[in-house]
């Protein structure tokens, strides 16, 4: 049984369900879109929903504005997902002419990308289900908590309280399970409540195989990507241990080098938080047209101000992530120097 402060909290951002329960009497059009380069807790929102209003007897299409790793590929409904970018004409259209627009695990439109003209000028009327501080989207139902651990936990509230414990299927416990367990970082983040674990019980108890969807998460790397992980450490890895600062610098050439696919350089950046000492972490990473630069921290380092500020970016306290303009030298040598900069004023 969840205790009253959790039903209190409840109450507060779900007040907007009984609105959208009525709203969803009548079978619905519904997209649900996500921000660019869905991570697991994304997709495993928005596929969580999808097999929820599906089964509710809505016509639902889950859309990401561009490709995500293959070690989310096992997640059940993975061959409905639309890709924005691989099906532009026929996602604009579907965006277009939607009654409803679940907007899952983002909060401003320039988050989804080359979508976002097409997401922000769709006339469906919009539910925000979001963990990300400052939203800007409006939304007309509004599912927005930024103390949830993750979106899934959010999708699993709101289907809880339409439907009830009933509709959760096993199909839709584990892609939830998927986002909870990585957006925690497996459960050891400082955001995981003990709700959380409340949450993961009930997911385990409606079909969710914990070892199942932590091995297709975290064990099926490649020959090359784990090479990758080697070399990373040994050539890569800078440490700045005035500063407690810890960072890695990948190159187009090392994605080329070792033959890497997007995601492969997930996850590398906790190796740089992870040595004794340092309190900041980052990765910088060339990508065609754009650097993105991602940051993890520890304690009262807030890297979310830090990237909204510097580099256009946003997130959490603890983990955020933006993007430069700049050549990957550049980006490097003003990083550092904001670094110094902010350092040398206490906190960030
Ligand atoms: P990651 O470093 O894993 O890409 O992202 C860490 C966190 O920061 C995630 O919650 C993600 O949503 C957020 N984040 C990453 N990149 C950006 C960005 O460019 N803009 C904003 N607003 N948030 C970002
Ligand atoms: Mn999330």
């Amino acid at each position: 049984m969840q205790p009253d402060s959790v039903r209190q909290d409840l109450c507060n951002y779900m007040k907007d369900t009984k609105a959208l329960k009525d709203f969803l009497v009548t079978s619905r059009k519904i997209a649900i879109i996500t921000h660019a380069n869905p991570d697991a807790d994304a997709l495993g929102s928005a596929l969580g929903l999808f097999h929820f209003l599906k089964e509710a007897g809505h016509e639902v299409y889950p859309i990401v504005p561009n490709s995500y790793p293959k070690f989310l590929d096992w997640m059940p409904g993975n061959q409905e997902v639309i890709a924005f970018e691989d099906e532009t004409a026929y996602a604009s259209n579907l965006l277009a002419n939607s009654d409803l627009l679940f907007c899952l695990d983002f909060s401003g439109f320039n988050r989804v990308k080359e979508m976002s003209d097409a997401a922000a000028g769709a006339p469906a009327k919009i539910a925000l289900v979001d963990h990300h501080l400052n939203p800007e989207i409006k939304p007309d139902f509004n599912f927005w908590n930024d103390k949830a651990t993750a979106t899934a936990e959010l999708v699993f509230d709101l289907i809880l309280e339409l439907s009830g414990r009933g509709a959760v299927s096993k199909e839709i416990a584990e892609c939830l399970y998927a986002g909870i367990m990585t957006d925690t970082g497996s459960f050891k983040h400082p955001n995981t409540s003990s709700k959380v674990h409340r949450i993961v019980a009930d997911l385990i108890d409606l079909g969710a195989n914990v070892n199942k969807v932590s091995r297709l998460i975290y064990d099926t790397n490649s020959l090359n990507k784990l090479k990758f992980l080697g070399y990373s450490l040994a050539e890569k890895l800078q440490v700045c241990e005035k500063y407690q600062l810890a960072y890695f610098v990948i190159t187009k050439r090392d994605f080329k080098k070792f033959d890497l696919e997007q995601g492969d350089t997930e996850g590398l950046v906790n190796y740089a938080l992870s040595i004794k000492g340092i309190v900041i972490a980052a990765i910088i990473i060339e990508r065609a047209g754009e650097i993105k630069l991602s940051f993890r921290s520890v304690g009262d380092y807030a890297v979310n101000t830090f990237a909204e500020k510097y580099f256009q970016g946003g997130g959490h306290k603890n983990a955020a992530g933006g993007n430069s303009g700049q050549s990957l030298k550049e980006t490097e040598k003003v990083f550092i120097e904001l670094i110094k900069q902010n350092i040398l004023k206490t906190k960030i």
